[in-house]
């Protein structure tokens, strides 16, 4: 496998504008998801670093940052994007070492998206704008629009860098500073960006970094008091945990969290876009994408063909070394992860799915945790495969008869993240993504985002929006002004 023995030096925590070691001195390891080896060792957060890069934060927010022009700081914002890009060659490399993902997704997608994040809200740093409001001639009276204050932004492995400009963009250009906790998989790329915000010009303690597990770091964050909002995507489970701690600091939260996504093809689709979008749709990023489109819903009367096809191609997906720019499939992020996803694998065909294609763990030169694309078909909307996260590149494909049937068994899962409708019908696609439980309808297309679209959740998905003009009242709080004017 290739270049993995370049070395990558050990990462460190990054408060007030410094590289430091964590004040126990603990570290840990990352992992090459695709070649079981470590890639280098890095500084684990506990209680006192969170203590530490919160009062930084504090005394940016209350200081330089607060002080700074909006287009000072929208300058700053900007040149990180830059930064990212002149850099992203090194950056890519980290990420596809420390996550599995291939080397095209890193360099090719996620970098541009990163960029583009920094890019895209340094723009509004300058336009955040309160209103006058015409109450009665007495009073002057106007509204002021202020940053939320210390923001706590807790990411998860499978967009490591992306996360990065999800948070960071839109808090920042809002005039917050941030304490963010990297998923501990996957500590190597925030980290860097955190190195580049400083040569970009933001202050010592805007964007402080900690590596660490979610368990002590995480916790401490959401507990700190000095720590004003949660922003977190990651799992169900532990963002209702977070919900209920940060519920005692009456602290504000968004919540991005998993999904199971339906991706519908009706019969009148163009069936050989519907079929790319259905790949694509959950093997893109090894189906470690809260966005997943993990439930293929096709129309009966096509069913059996388009099944068909989609196994053949499914098989000719093959796991490969993610640093090969042609690789489209790497590896699993974890072995734990790869468990999991072979072992839902399994369930679906104890519950009665017909396995059409991968199912089986396929090292690469003997190894890393890579997991075949996986079809199972003849799959019933109640099975376990087709309510629960799977997080891999496993798709379940079921059955419909009619628009009221896709509809119904689109929308009978706990979760509401996004969604996809297939059809030549412009009155169905429209009816159709009007009546879909999901924060994002994607129709003839699947996957794209755009910092200027908001993304996010309804149901278990969580709430509040990351990205677009939407995000910022995320981080961002209103404040009402009354002068007497008489
Ligand atoms: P996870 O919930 O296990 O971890 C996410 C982050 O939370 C990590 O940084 C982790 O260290 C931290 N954490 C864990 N326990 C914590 C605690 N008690 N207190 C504070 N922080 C804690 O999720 P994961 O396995 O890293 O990521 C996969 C999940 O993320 C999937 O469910 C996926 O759908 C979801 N996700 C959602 C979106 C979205 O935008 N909706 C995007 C990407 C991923």
């Amino acid at each position: 496998m290739s270049d993995t023995l370049a070395p990558v030096k050990p990462g460190k925590l990054i408060i007030n504008g410094e590289a430091v070691d964590a004040a126990s001195g603990a570290t840990f390891t990352t992992m090459n998801p695709a070649t079981e080896q470590p890639v280098t060792t890095v500084a684990e957060a506990g209680a006192e670093d969170v203590d530490r890069a919160v009062r930084a934060a504090r005394a940016a927010l209350e200081g330089p940052w607060r002080k700074m022009r909006p287009a000072d700081r929208a300058r700053a914002l900007h040149k990180l994007g830059d930064l990212i890009l002149a850099n992203a060659d090194e950056i890519a490399r980290l990420e596809t070492l420390d996550n599995g993902k291939p080397i095209f997704e890193s360099r090719q997608i996620d970098i541009g998206m990163v960029a583009g994040c920094f890019h895209y809200f340094s723009g509004w740093a300058t336009k955040l704008t309160g209103d006058t409001v015409p109450v009665n001639p007495a009073f002057f009276t106007y509204t002021l629009r202020e940053p939320v204050g210390v923001v706590g932004a807790i990411i998860p492995w499978n967009f490591p860098m992306i996360m990065v400009g999800w948070k960071c963009g839109p808090a920042l250009a809002a005039g917050n500073t941030i304490v963010l906790k990297p998923a501990e998989l996957t500590p190597l790329t925030a980290i860097r960006i955190g190195e580049l915000a400083m040569e970009a010009g933001l202050p010592p303690g805007v964007l402080n970094v900690l590596p660490g597990k979610g368990s002590v770091a995480g916790e401490a964050i959401v507990k700190h008091p000095g720590v004003d909002k949660v922003s977190f995507t990651g799992s169900t489970e532990v963002g209702r945990h977070l919900m209920k701690t940060a519920a005692d600091g009456l602290k504000k939260v968004t919540l991005e969290l998993g999904g199971k996504s339906p991706n519908i093809v009706f019969a009148d689709a163009d069936l050989e876009a519907a079929m790319r979008g259905a790949t694509t749709g959950i093997f893109y990023g090894k189906g470690e994408v809260c966005a997943a489109g993990s439930r293929l819903l096709v129309q009966r009367s096509i069913y059996d063909e388009f099944v068909g096809k989609l196994a053949e191609r499914a098989k000719k997906m093959v796991p490969s070394d993610p640093l090969d720019p042609k690789s489209r499939l790497g590896a699993l992020v974890s072995e734990k992860q790869m468990k999991s996803v072979l072992g839902y694998v399994e369930t679906g065909v104890k519950e009665g799915a017909q396995l059409v294609a991968g199912g089986q763990r396929q090292p690469v030169d003997g190894k890393g945790w890579f997991v075949q694309a996986t079809v199972l078909a003849g799959v019933d909307n109640r099975m376990r495969v087709a309510q629960e996260e799977i997080f891999g590149p496993v798709l379940a494909v079921i059955p419909f008869e009619d628009e009221a049937d896709a509809i119904a068994q689109a929308n009978d899962v706990p979760y509401g993240l996004a969604s996809g409708v297939w059809t030549q019908d412009v009155k169905k696609a429209h009816r159709v993504a009007s009546r879909l439980h999901a924060g994002t309808v994607w129709v003839n297309t699947y996957n794209f985002y755009d910092p200027a679209m908001p993304f996010g959740g309804m149901k278990a998905s969580g709430f509040g929006r990351d990205l677009g003009a939407a995000s910022l009242d995320e981080y961002s709080q209103v404040k009402s002004v009354w002068i007497q004017m008489e």
